[in-house]
């Protein structure tokens, strides 16, 4: 069973500047099917590699929970190349469950990377999705929700640790 344990905050791991993948091979594609798998068996949307303890530039993203049809979506070396208007959101974070936050975040996104296949792709993104997406190219370089709280006023500790 390809699901693994997500590492949780202060894990060094989480903190590290991922390296980007060159080629598309086992190991990439094993990596891929164990974030999908485990970002499937949580109860959140979306999860980057560091996250199950691989610190490679790979994350998956799938809000289909929340907004029906949107699917999933796995990106190797994504980019955000172009950033809509700017909103705030709530956040949190598999790896800190206890808390979430309001964040500013971008409304639309534009994200350059290789799909599953290794081919070129840019996904055009709002609402959720945009989100998750900025969520989670954050994660390839060690950066946390928690640093992009604006007033420590809006973090908000959870009652029972969910998504
Ligand atoms: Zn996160």
């Amino acid at each position: 069973m390809p699901v693994r344990k997500i590492l949780q905050y202060p894990h060094p791991l989480l903190r590290e500047v991922c390296r980007p993948v060159d080629e598309i091979d086992d190991e990439v594609r094993i990596h891929i099917r164990n974030l999908v798998d485990t970002m499937r068996a949580s109860p959140g949307v979306a999860l980057a590699a560091p996250q199950i303890g691989v610190p490679r530039r790979i994350i998956a993203v799938d809000v289909t929970t929340r907004c029906p049809g949107a699917g999933l979506i796995v990106l190797v070396n994504p980019e955000i190349v172009a950033k809509g208007r700017m909103k705030t959101v709530r956040e949190g974070c598999l790896s800190i469950p206890q808390y979430t936050a309001d964040i500013r975040r971008a409304e639309t996104v534009t994200v350059r990377g290789l799909n599953s296949e290794g081919k070129e792709v840019f996904i055009e993104s709002s609402g959720l999705e945009a989100v998750a997406l900025q969520h989670e190219v954050d994660h390839l370089d060690g950066i946390l929700f928690i640093d992009r709280v604006e007033s420590i006023r809006s973090l908000f500790r959870r009652k029972k640790p969910g998504p």
